[in-house]
């Protein structure tokens, strides 16, 4: 056997830390602009995060933190956030971000399964530290992403300590140089509701982190540049953003972060102040920033494009974007496995030249896949079906930025070496992919992951329910809220408002659904199995309380 030829190029790994490298040596002036949890705006440059990252690895260094070690975050998207991204997976520490708007139970399952052993929190969390704290025995320290005067006051559990993150940072020089890493360790840690059963854990590696920033940052995906103003509205806790705190200094574009105040006036305000010119999100955010536009007869000065996923954009919503304000939306389609992104819906050249209606129904899917990841759909047999825009199936993924295991898990989710999405989908003879529907078992809510599962065994526990059924209804807002569907036990009886009350206290607040509905039976297939699909669609018509309340919303939910 002759020994294959190696081409004799450096061998410089794909790291985390060469990101944030690359902007403060070559972009080091360009600005990160914040709008802090204190109140104010705090400015400053890709030179300064990169100091104040390399004083972070220093702190972490000395409190003992080992690479490979979890380190979890609560927090907005801030400068203070990003310092954490590249501060701890910098020197080989993994940065675990944590959704905050889980429930508590859920979050301190998560950070005792990742085994974090400090957690970085905005003080807007602080109450939530409070109860996790005691619940969550093997964190060392919680970090206040604040200076002394700002450090709350909470009561912790002894030998644990609460740190201000400045006075942590204080003693450090930022003289540091980036370790050596392997390009497969592991860089970030997210968890994910999307799937049936506790949340999962995607560990990301630097290669497929460094990789996913590239293909996200080309022309045909998110198309960043030096130019560009971006403003990350996708939470840095979801996803990583969707890759934009890394594709950002990848590419030198400028980076605006809006903290906490997500509504409609402070996103636009902050956009035309800061000059933003690409921003990404869900529909809901989006849909408070054009109801705001339209209530306040303002315009866009500066936006140029938009990236809309985590939820199908709803058409009404890319024709007002684009018809009115003249901004171009992007949908993307993409999931936590996947770091996230898969598709995006921009044409080729000769699509560009048909009409543009037909234009417009193209750019209403989900896209086209960038590389990186290559998709196909199978029917329930496990062979491929044809892209004709007809065949539906479920779709499969695979990539270098798609995950092959979940985090602590031994057994493989994959099928054939592709990983199953959860997704329904058509595939047309233009490569362009459109989920129709999905097989998992979850409720999408304004970006976030309801599990259904859930919220069935708590219907289950109450005396009167024989049998409970919650499914995803179509919402204005929310793009989904749930739907609970009961059958009785014969002579028992509940009302609704008493089902939906004896849900407080064992979920989030906005995990509670909307509308009860109450059935003499359940639709199950031969062997017992719940239909959910079914049920779905005998409730595609049914109109939530909710809904009614923002009757004058002018998206529709496509069906
Ligand atoms: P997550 O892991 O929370 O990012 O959720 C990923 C899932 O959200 C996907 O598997 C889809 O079910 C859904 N999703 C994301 N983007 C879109 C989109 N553009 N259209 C429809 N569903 C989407």
């Amino acid at each position: 056997m002759t020994t294959p030829l190696l081409g004799q190029m450096m061998d410089v790994p794909l790291t985390v830390s060469s990101l944030i490298a690359h902007a403060a040596r070559h972009f080091g002036s360009t600005e990160i602009v914040s709008r802090r949890i204190e109140g104010d705006m705090h400015r400053y440059t890709y030179r300064d995060c990169e100091t104040r990252a390399k004083r972070l690895a220093q702190a972490l260094i000395g409190l003992g933190v080992q690479p490979g070690e979890r380190i979890g975050t609560l927090a907005w998207n801030g400068y203070r956030h990003l310092e954490v991204y590249y501060g701890t997976t910098g020197f080989g520490a993994v940065c675990h971000t944590i959704n905050p708007r889980l429930f508590p139970d859920q979050i301190a399952w998560i950070i005792n399964d990742a085994q974090d052993s400090y957690v970085m929190f905005d003080t807007t969390f602080a109450p939530l530290v409070d109860c996790l704290a005691p619940r969550c025995p093997n964190v060392r320290g919680w970090i206040a992403l604040a200076d002394e005067a700002h450090l709350p006051h909470l009561p912790m559990p002894t030998s644990t300590a609460l740190i201000s993150y400045e006075t942590l940072l204080e003693p450090h020089d930022g003289a540091f140089g980036w370790p050596p890493l392997d390009e497969r360790q592991a860089s970030y840690l997210c968890y994910t509701s999307g799937t049936t059963g506790n949340p999962k854990g995607a560990l990301y590696s630097h290669r497929s982190t460094v990789l996913h920033a590239f293909g996200a940052s080309l022309p045909d995906a998110m198309c960043l540049s030096a130019r560009d103003s971006v403003l990350p509205v996708v939470p840095m806790f979801h996803v990583n953003a969707w890759g934009i705190p890394h594709s950002a200094p990848l590419t030198g574009a400028k980076l605006v972060f809006p903290g906490k105040d997500l509504d409609g006036k402070s996103l636009f305000e902050l956009m035309e102040a800061e000059g933003v010119t690409y921003s990404a999100g869900v529909p809901t955010v989006w849909l408070g920033l054009l109801n705001y536009m339209k209530e306040a007869g303002v315009r866009f000065s500066t936006l140029q494009r938009t990236v809309i996923g985590g939820s199908a954009c709803p058409p009404a919503m890319l024709r007002t974007f684009e018809d009115d304000y003249g901004v171009e939306v992007i949908h993307a389609w993409g999931m936590t496995e996947m770091s996230p992104l898969g598709t995006l819906a921009k044409l080729t050249w000769e699509q560009s030249q048909r009409p543009p209606d037909e234009q417009r129904k193209l750019r209403e899917k989900q896209g086209h896949v960038m590389y990186g990841v290559d998709m196909k759909i199978v029917g329930d047999d496990g062979r491929d079906l044809p892209w004709d825009g007809v065949a539906f199936g479920d779709l499969h993924v695979r990539g270098p930025w798609v995950i092959k295991r979940y985090f602590q898990k031994d057994d493989s989710p994959l099928v054939d070496g592709w990983f199953p999405t959860g997704d329904v989908a058509t595939i047309d003879p233009d490569g362009f992919l459109h989920i129709t529907d999905r097989s998992k078992d979850v409720i999408k809510s304004g970006g976030e992951w309801i599990s259904s599962i859930d919220l069935e065994n708590v219907a289950i526990a109450h005396p009167a329910v024989a049998e409970a059924a919650c499914i995803a209804c179509a919402h204005p807002k929310w793009t989904e809220r749930p739907l609970l569907v009961i059958v009785k036990r014969p002579g028992a009886d509940v009302t609704r408002e008493e089902l939906l009350a004896f849900y407080e206290g064992k979920v989030a607040k906005w995990w509670i659904p909307d509308d009860v509905v109450f059935v003499d039976e359940l639709p199950h297939t031969a062997t017992g199995k719940l239909q959910k699909l079914k049920l779905r669609e005998m409730f595609r018509e049914h109109v939530l309380p909710s809904a009614l309340d923002i009757a004058d919303c002018p998206f529709k939910v496509p069906s």
